[in-house]
């Protein structure tokens, strides 16, 4: 369940594509914008800031590996190129330029809706600002995702690299709300199988060790009903 609206640009000339493309993103939720050039594309991308563009290889005037390199100086979104089968020397272009994947034609709605999902999970959580942030400096908290350590008022705090995960994940969410499942999936790596109680009880141990009060938090907040999320007021 998102809470956030993501925004999807299709750039592709040919409606009867874009529109299929569009058709099943919106069933799933996104915001879609349709261009049918590279010149739109650009223009669309520097203005709205798209979560995800999907860029078919054969355009009118520039081609989608030159549209690409234009866009990927306004933008760190993932670029899912659409290509036909067998166009490897299109690929290989287009890895170069800066595409994240590839969709071929003739696809399954179904796979292309599966490849952005995929791009753009990872993007909006290790990249949501474009630059993934190393270090989370919080009042009072400092998170350091590469060395692995986090400092409560200058002193470092042993966790559970569990711990560290959900802590990481919750502050890469800039307040986005995770339900337990998600968090379940992300941090142990599988699948929920169904006791919610262990993220419960990971979360009130990592409270314990972080916060002040650990009965009224001030980093990880309580969404009733639903799950956790970092206290996004932290963010300015
Ligand atoms: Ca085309």
């Amino acid at each position: 369940m998102e809470l956030v609206k993501h925004r999807i640009l299709v750039v592709e000339d040919e409606h009867e594509i874009s529109e299929v493309i569009s058709l099943y993103l919106q069933r799933e939720g996104y915001d879609v914008q349709i261009a049918d050039n590279g010149v739109f594309a650009v223009e669309f991308a520097r203005k709205e800031q798209p979560d995800a563009i999907i860029l078919d290889i054969e355009l009118p005037g520039k081609d989608g590996v030159e549209v690409c390199r234009d866009l990927r100086q306004l933008t760190h979104a993932p670029i899912l190129f659409l290509t036909c089968r067998g166009e490897e020397a299109d690929k290989i272009k287009g890895f170069e330029a800066g595409g994240d994947d590839y969709i071929v034609k003739p696809f399954s709605p179904r796979e292309m809706v599966a490849r952005v999902q995929a791009q753009l999970r990872r993007y909006l959580l290790l990249n949501n600002t474009g630059v993934s942030p190393q270090i989370f400096s919080f009042p009072g908290l400092e998170i350091d995702v590469q060395q692995n350590t986090v400092t409560v008022d200058g002193v470092v705090i042993p966790l559970s690299s569990k711990e560290v995960r959900l802590l990481v994940l919750l502050a890469q969410g800039k307040g986005k709300t995770f339900s337990l499942e998600e968090l379940f999936t992300e941090v142990w790596k599988s699948p929920s199988l169904g006791d919610p109680r262990t993220v419960i009880v990971h979360i009130s141990n990592l409270r314990r060790k972080i916060e002040r009060d650990p009965s009224d938090p001030f980093y990880i907040l309580t969404v009733r009903g639903i799950g956790y999320k970092f206290n996004e007021s932290l963010y300015v």
